[in-house]
This record gives C-alpha cells, structure tokens and sequence, in this order.
C-alpha cells in the first residue's frame, strides 16, 4: 500500500483559521492588528514570491502586513538602518528580512540587529540560545511546520530514531534540538528524539537513512532521498522546494518512496504551507506579548 499523505495544505488551512480567529479575539480586547514588516532588499523573482505569500497570509489571517524594498545595491548599513527604524516602530510587531540578502551585505549583523521580540523568524542568537536551553520564545518557522506535520499526522517520535539530512540553521540544525529536547511545546511526543544530523561530508547517508523510524529531508538536492535509502513503512519529512525545469520537486523522489514509506509528506502541499502558518503564528504570538497578554 502507499504510504499515507501528510497534507500540509489541509492542515495550514485549519491551522490558519484557528489563528485568524485568535488574532480576531485580540483585535477585539482594543487591540492594534499584529502588524508584520517584511524587508525585501533587490529584486530576486522567487524571494518576492515568498514576501507576497506571507503578507496575503497574514491579511487573510486579519494581520496588517508592511512592505520594505531596498535596492539591490544596498549597503549593510542602510538595510540596518532600516531594521533599526522598525524595532522602534511600536505599529510594528514582528520584523522578517527576507533571505538570501546580496552577497555585499553582511546578513549575520543585519540578522543580530533585530529586537528579539520581533524575531518572529527566531534568527536572533538570543533566541537560537533560548531554543537550546529548551526555552523556546519563538520556535522556528520552517521546524515547527514539521513538528505540527507529525503532531497532526499522529506521528511520535519519542524514544525513535530520527535521521535529518541537512544542518543548515535555518531548518536542520534548529530541527534536531527541538526534536532531541526533553520536551516540546507540542508535548514530549514531539520530542525525547534520538536524533541524527547528516550533511554534505557524511560518508553514505543510506546507511543512517535506512535504521530511521523518520526520515527529515533538507538537503536542497532534487529527488536525492531515493527508495532504496527508506526503510518499509517509516516517515519520510520533505522540506526541500527545488525548482527543475518548470516544476516544483523536494528533496525526496516522491513517487517511488512513497511505495515504501509509511506516511510522507508531498512537495508541494507539504511543509511549506506549514512554515508560512507558523510565522503568522509568531507574529500574533508578538503581538500579544508587546502588549502584555502574554508571557
Ligand atoms: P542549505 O543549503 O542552507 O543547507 C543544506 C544542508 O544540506 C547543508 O547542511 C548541507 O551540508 C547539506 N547537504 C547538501 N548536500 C548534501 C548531500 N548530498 N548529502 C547530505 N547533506 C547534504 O539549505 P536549507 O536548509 O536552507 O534548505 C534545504 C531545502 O529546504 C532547500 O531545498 C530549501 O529550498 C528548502 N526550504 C524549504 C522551506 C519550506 O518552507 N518548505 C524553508 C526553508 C528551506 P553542509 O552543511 O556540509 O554544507
């Protein structure tokens, strides 16, 4: 039989509804909308792409979404000043710079420069070392999708393997401490994980791959988790999006693991829906906690 579908869209959908109800009932307290600033420095077609998903996401959600575009040929200096201007923008909730930044511009210092209360993308170094006290303030965008995919898909990964491939900081790296921790604020099914991390210099990757209960794909290679790297029945997570000729494909090669796997996710409809939910998240989540409704 092939394997169950993990629907990603389904479940943002859903997701997205219950928090467009929250952030109603926070509007409703006489509250400002949360308020998301996007900061988009030159002109990268897909990068747009991202910003305009995200922003009718959060009007869709009855957020209030703002729109910075840089040029391209920007300094380090005048994207800081920009990010320096929504940190002390009380109308602002939560701040995104959208990646890749130009090469010219120092995307460390830029990333360090944001309040941490409006990380809502929990770059910033204080909320990394939050999240590694398993402390979290905001849990990543792109990991929390996929602990939301298990969650909703009935899929624990207490006391069972756990192979991610890719350590990137963004999703793999953040992935394996939340998915390791000795809880999570999903519950302790979402994590106590033991986790394996492998990346460009592992030497077979099919060798870890194959003794895992989950497969967690983000490489950034098209179709590189192949069928013979699965063992019958676990689930295989695909957070990879690579464009190859005028399609949209992941990480896994989707059709022949599904044959094999027990529950997949589908590129796309997978963890990408989840990942703009979970920032929208975020941002409500700042919100409420600029204006002391929460802790
Ligand atoms: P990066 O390129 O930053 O990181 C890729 C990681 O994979 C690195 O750690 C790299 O190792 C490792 N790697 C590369 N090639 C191999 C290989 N052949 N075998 C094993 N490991 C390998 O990518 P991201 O983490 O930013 O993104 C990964 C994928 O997920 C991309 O396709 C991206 O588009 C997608 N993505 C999707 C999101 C979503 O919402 N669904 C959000 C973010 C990303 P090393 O560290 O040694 O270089």
């Amino acid at each position: 039989v092939p394997a169950r579908i993990l629907d990603g869209k389904n479940l943002a959908s859903r997701l997205q509804s219950d928090i467009r109800r929250r952030t109603a009932e926070f509007v409703a307290q006489r509250h400002e909308p949360p308020t998301l600033a996007a900061v988009l420095v030159g002109d990268d077609p897909a990068s747009a792409v991202y910003v305009r998903n995200k922003q009718a996401a959060c009007r869709r959600a009855g957020m209030d979404s703002r729109l910075h575009r840089l040029p391209a040929a920007s300094s380090t200096g005048q994207v800081a000043d920009q990010v320096a201007a929504l940190n002390e923008d009380p109308a602002v909730h939560g701040i995104l710079v959208q990646l890749p930044l130009p090469s010219a511009i120092d995307t460390r210092a830029i990333l360090d420069l944001i309040d941490p209360l409006k990380d809502v993308d929990a770059f910033h170094p204080l909320n990394v070392g939050l999240l590694s006290q398993g402390r979290p303030r905001f849990l990543p965008c792109t990991p929390h999708g996929v602990l939301q995919l298990l969650a909703h898909g009935q899929v624990s990964v207490a006391g069972r393997l756990v192979v991610i491939v890719g350590r990137s900081e963004i999703v793999g790296k953040p992935l394996a401490m939340l998915l390791a921790a000795k809880d999570s604020p999903l519950g302790p099914d979402l994590a106590n994980a033991t986790v394996t991390v492998c990346h460009s210099r592992t030497s077979d990757v099919g060798r870890f791959t194959r003794e895992a209960e989950v497969v967690v794909a983000a490489l950034g290679k098209p179709r590189a988790i192949t069928a013979a790297m699965i063992r019958p029945g676990s689930t295989v997570i695909d957070v990879g999006i690579n464009r190859v000729g005028d399609r949209l494909v992941g990480d896994v090669d989707f059709e022949a693991v599904q044959q094999i796997a027990g529950a997949i996710t589908p590129v796309p409809g997978g963890v990408g829906p989840l990942t703009v939910t979970m920032l929208l998240e975020n941002t409500l989540t700042a919100a409420q906690r600029l204006a002391g409704v929460v802790v």
